[in-house]
């Protein structure tokens, strides 16, 4: 084997070159790089990337290879599980250090664990570090010690902690691995779809990569941040970073999010309103990563144990009408619409169609996650298993089972003049606005005028609001009774 000092840096969810720890750390001590991505869908299992999450995880790869490339360092493709996968290349490449960012869900961290020990067993460095937290999570803990499972006390102790580390720039000088091991060709892969290709609002809406994910960041910052506070919740409006996706991937790191949002505040009018309330969605995002540490089972296990006994419905018709926009509901109809045709989906939205799924249908909540990870462009770990058990009422701080979202209200709230349902559901572009959000309670003229015909354009409500909610909140009673409820 020749003599080399090569570090192989396995990229994971940290798709970027710019403060990265385990790419800078190696270039910087070593004589030669290797980069190396492994596709393991066997440890990931039923949470292996779904259809738009592999139509991104193409792009990406593409783009970091080629990032990767303008520099001299080689990106070798493997597929297969990362426990054999990784101390095999780092024997064939002669590697004397393997680094990697720390993931944070527990068939990662365990094969993480094995993965160390296996290279440590062949005398070959193994080092991790944080490149996708702002802080990790075991460094915020409660008074006594234990996680935080509310999250004002959670933001409280991150402000309290100040700003995290500054980000890092990407290394000026790094020597690429002179003869790399063979790599898989991307295509062969197939991430993409082909038959049918769906993926056409996907290309049309975003352009995943580093370079992008850095120019998304700058321009939400000077353009639109001084309105987040106003209007985050307005998905008729831009006015959310849309970097929900580059985050996951780690196309951009939440420190350089962090950072460039001080910078600004620095340069114009210090903290603002628009700015504290972006920096603490930022921080709901490592509330949530600290839950999924702390809490493994959180993707299927409802954090609240009462919630294990729950009446669910099965309903596979209900179920299908929900995924596929057709529920009766516009404002619901129009967030499945645009998660179907875009892979994303405005948050005020995602409450009210979760909530919807849950509540009004009274379907297991994992059946929702499981369809958002399959569909979103940025189905993250963290954020959607969170997520879902905080709108149904049996996540760590979660939002009460009984406050159930009232799909009319939020829609005239937030989608005042029905733009968001008319983008997306154009069936009833012409309706009034005064009807656009409950089309059901229009005269029969006004429906005619505007060329809607309730069960053959557009379908009838498929339940009835005041009966599901009192059909959930019975339901909620009946594991309430439950004498062993909440231990
Ligand atoms: P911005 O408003 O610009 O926020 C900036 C960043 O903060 C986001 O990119 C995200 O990383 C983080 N963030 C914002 N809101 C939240 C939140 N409520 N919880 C945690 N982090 C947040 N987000 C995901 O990234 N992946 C998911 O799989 C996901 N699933 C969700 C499922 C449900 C049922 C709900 C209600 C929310 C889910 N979210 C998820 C959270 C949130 O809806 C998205 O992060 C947000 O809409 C992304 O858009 P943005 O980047 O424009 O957000």
């Amino acid at each position: 084997m020749p003599e080399t000092n090569c570090a192989i840096v396995w990229f994971r969810h940290d798709l970027r070159l710019s403060d990265n720890p385990a790419f800078a750390h190696a270039a910087a001590e070593h004589d030669q790089v290797l980069a190396v991505y492994c596709l393991d869908e066997d440890t990931a299992g039923a949470w292996r990337p779904g259809g738009a999450s592999r139509w991104w995880l193409h792009h990406s790869l593409a783009d970091l290879a080629a990032t990767l490339s303008g520099k001299g360092v080689p990106l070798v493709l493997r597929r297969g599980p990362a426990t054999r996968v990784i101390p095999e290349l780092a024997e064939t490449a002669g590697a004397t250090a393997v680094y990697w960012n720390r993931r944070y869900y527990a068939w990662g961290i365990e094969a993480d664990k094995a993965i160390k020990q296996a290279l440590g067993d062949a005398g070959i460095v193994a080092e991790s570090f944080n490149g996708t937290l702002l802080r990790e999570p075991w460094e915020t803990r409660t008074g006594s010690g234990d996680p935080y499972k509310v999250f004002t006390p959670f933001w409280r102790a991150y402000q309290a902690a100040g700003a995290p580390p500054e980000p890092r720039r990407r290394p000026a000088r790094v020597t690429g691995l002179a003869d790399p091991p063979a790599s898989d060709r991307l295509d062969d892969w197939n991430l993409l779809p082909t038959r049918p290709d769906w993926a056409g609002g996907l290309r049309q809406t975003w352009s995943p990569g580093e370079e992008t994910a850095r120019r998304r960041l700058h321009a939400f910052v000077d353009s639109r941040l001084h309105a987040y506070a106003r209007d985050r919740n307005r998905p008729d409006l831009d006015a959310t970073s849309g970097l929900s996706p580059h985050l996951h991937f780690g196309e951009i790191g939440p420190r350089q999010v962090w950072h460039a949002v001080l910078a600004h505040e620095q340069a114009n009018d210090g903290r603002t309103k628009g700015s504290e309330t972006f920096l603490k969605e930022l921080v709901w995002r490592e509330f949530s990563h600290n839950l999924l540490f702390h809490f493994p089972g959180i993707f299927e296990v409802p954090i609240d144990r009462r919630f294990a006994d729950f009446p669910w419905r099965e309903d596979d018709e209900a179920l299908a009408a929900w995924q596929g926009g057709r529920t009766g509901y516009p404002i619901v109809d129009a967030g499945m619409r645009q998660l179907w045709e875009t892979g994303w989906m405005h948050n005020r939205v995602r409450m009210v169609v979760a909530s919807f799924l849950i509540k009004h249908l009274l379907l297991p909540w994992q059946r929702g996650e499981a369809w958002f990870w399959d569909t979103l462009v940025d189905a993250d770990h963290g954020n959607n298993a969170a997520s879902w058990q905080w709108v149904a009422g049996c996540g760590a701080d979660a939002a009460p089972y009984f406050r159930i979202f009232n799909p009319m209200t939020q829609g005239e709230k937030f989608d005042p003049d029905g733009a968001y349902v008319r983008k997306w559901v154009p069936e009833l572009k012409e309706l009034p606005t005064k009807w656009i959000h409950a089309p059901w309670t229009a005269t029969p003229q006004t429906l005619e005028d505007a060329g809607v015909r309730l069960g053959e354009t557009y379908p009838h409500p498929i339940v009835d609001h005041m009966a599901a909610r009192a059909r959930a909140l019975d339901a909620f009673e009946q594991i309430k009774r439950d004498p062993s409820g909440g231990r």
